[in-house]
């Protein structure tokens, strides 16, 4: 069978995880700055309990273990976060149905995760959340087409999502704890935008690499 298997997925877990490991103190500044100081902490949960499942998933289906992630980010990251990764790979999860995941099928699942975000968050483009990172990312998969070279891809990915990330510096936030602040979250960089850039660029690598 071609497209992604579950050992692929397994280590990209691995290396989300060691990245958000890596970066909670600075997701924990970013959301001091405009929010509760707790992105780095809440991330970190969630996926050091993603990778408590390893055996677990290790026996599932791409789609089944994709489920098993977002139920269990939605369970233990909390916060504005925790529901909206969660509804980001159950989306991915059902968007799969049964097909072998290669890349068409992946720009599908990212897109369907990105909607699932915007409707969980009632909330879309320029509003100063992980979306600003997540929206040109899925838009750069869907470019790419079927037959990307893994390494142009991964730098097309990489760029959408430090540029997603970089353009809510001097965005106003009108979502989540940061619009408490208003015209004061002008400066300063999304936490989520962030996590989202991070998470992107550790699947890219594990996949592409
Ligand atoms: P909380 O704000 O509840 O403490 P976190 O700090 O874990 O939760 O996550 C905050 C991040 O969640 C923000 O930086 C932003 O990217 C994202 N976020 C918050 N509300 C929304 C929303 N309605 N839509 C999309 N993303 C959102
Ligand atoms: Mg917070
Ligand atoms: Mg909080």
């Amino acid at each position: 069978q071609t497209g992604l298997t579950i050992e692929a997925l397994t280590k990209a877990i691995d290396a989300v995880v060691a990245t958000i490991v890596d970066h909670a103190s600075e997701l924990t500044d970013l959301d001091m700055a405009i929010g509760d100081g707790d992105h780095g902490l809440n991330m970190k949960r969630g996926f050091e309990a993603v990778r408590g499942a390893a055996a677990k998933i290790a026996a599932q289906t791409p789609a089944d273990a994709l489920k098993t992630i977002g139920t269990t980010l939605i369970m233990t990251v909390g916060g504005a976060s925790g529901p909206l990764y969660g509804s980001l790979f159950l989306a991915m999860s059902k968007a799969v149905a049964d097909r072998p995941i290669d890349l068409v099928v992946a720009a599908e699942m990212l897109e369907a995760g990105i909607q699932a975000v915007q409707s969980r968050g009632k909330s879309h483009a320029g509003e100063k959340t992980m979306l600003e990172t997540l929206i040109p990312v899925g838009a750069a998969l869907t470019a790419a087409g079927p037959a990307a070279d893994p390494a142009a891809l991964t730098a097309a990915l990489k760029a959408a999502a430090a540029a997603g990330a970089a353009s809510t510096v001097p965005l106003r936030a009108s979502k989540g704890r940061a619009s408490f602040l208003g015209e004061r979250s002008i400066g300063h960089m999304d936490p989520g935008a962030r996590s989202s850039e991070l998470m992107v660029g550790a699947v890219c690598d594990a996949f592409f690499a």
